[in-house]
């Protein structure tokens, strides 16, 4: 049967709302139009089954960029445009989304005066790991400091630092041998994604400089199983790493139609290895069905949480001798309880009336017990 439409839906903090559909008579239009805009040779639209590209708008007087993903599927294509705008993503700690509470805070800043080695944001896609290492960078930037930057794209650029627009993965090692002629005191490098980038990263931390980037996995440890899947020696990495962070956006309750209950089940305590102390926990939910204000989802805007595991000498030592695994050293860490874990600082929320279970356990795994 002959589809007759197709559709659009916007991802709002984090989940995709309502579909909007498009005569299917459209469809040619549409896509030669978004072809257009990145101004790609007629012989790669039709042949690739994959196109990148990226573009800007002007919106209200706003640039806006967007980043343009289109797949070949059974039916035609499947587009994904990540809306970037500019005058939204100054953000700086301490403020909006960053607003971390005063545990997170403090360890953080901690991390910010190491003065040299890696220190790494993980998450997944989305999770906001970019904007939260570039708000560490406008924080320690200081006219005396060499700071220099390797993005794909450059998304949020700070007066004073030196920004570098990768274009694509082959450009990366001739930029970082001629970064490090012009001795930057700190690197941020977008993603170590593959052995170049790692091998590089390590590089420039050992050789002294203060390297500052991202991984995607889920757990905080598994930064230093990632770096020796893509070819490095844990004994390397143990050594140059001196920060593994993970970072989550939680969706926060909407202020203006959020209930008050008391006590969480019994089944979901068991679900999630909640203590007895929340059968009784006088704690906030999301209204089914939300108001005008949250768009009828019962959520507005998010706000960002940072597990942070320095590593010591001491436990840098210990992994790269093999007497602790990444996995141990971090459930040692969260049994300490002297640093923010995910977990932790997601429950916190709970408590304060900002967020919900069902908004936490969706992007934190709660279902085993780190403590
Ligand atoms: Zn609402």
């Amino acid at each position: 049967m002959e589809k007759e439409a197709f559709y659009y839906a916007f991802r709002i903090d984090g989940d995709l709302s309502q579909k909007i559909m498009i005569p299917m008579k459209l469809k040619d239009r549409v896509d030669a139009f978004l072809l257009n805009l990145m101004k790609l040779p007629t012989e790669t639209r039709n042949t690739a089954p994959g196109i990148s590209g990226r573009f800007t708008i002007s919106y209200y007087h706003r640039p806006i960029d967007i980043r343009y993903e289109r797949h070949q599927t059974y039916r035609g294509y499947h587009l994904t445009l990540r809306l970037l705008d500019k005058s939204h993503i100054k953000l700086t700690l301490g403020k909006g989304a960053l607003a971390f509470d005063e545990e997170t805070q403090f360890a953080l800043n901690r991390v910010m005066q190491i003065p040299a080695g890696i220190i790494v944001i993980s998450g997944p896609t989305g999770s906001g790991k970019s904007t939260t290492l570039n708000a560490i960078l406008r924080e320690l930037n200081r006219p005396e400091i060499n700071i220099l930057t390797l993005e794909n794209p450059v998304e949020d650029e700070v007066p004073g630092i030196t920004h570098c627009n990768l274009k694509s993965a082959k450009e990366f090692k001739p930029m970082i041998a001629s970064f490090m002629r012009s001795d930057p005191d700190i690197i941020l490098m977008g993603e170590v994604r593959d052995l170049e980038s790692a091998e590089l990263a390590i590089e420039a931390s050992i050789t002294g400089h203060k390297v500052l980037t991202t991984i995607h996995t889920p757990r905080a440890s598994q930064i230093i199983e990632r770096f020796e899947q893509l070819g490095i020696e844990r004994w390397k990495i143990a050594q140059a790493l001196k920060a593994a962070c993970a970072q989550r956006l939680i969706k926060t309750l909407c202020p203006h139609c959020k209930e008050p209950a008391t006590g969480i089940s019994s089944n979901e305590r068991k679900t999630f290895f909640l203590d007895d102390t929340w059968a009784t926990m006088p704690h906030f939910v999301a209204k089914a069905g939300g108001c005008g204000a949250c768009r009828n989802t019962g959520y507005k805007g998010r706000t960002a949480i940072l597990e942070i595991i320095p590593i010591t000498p001491e436990m840098a030592d210990k992994l790269a001798q093999g007497q602790i695994t990444p996995y141990a050293m971090e459930r040692q860490i969260a049994a300490e309880g002297l640093l923010p874990s995910l977990r932790r600082s997601a429950l916190r929320l709970i408590r304060e009336g900002k967020t919900d279970l069902a908004a936490i356990s969706k992007v934190i795994d709660m279902t085993y017990s780190d403590g």
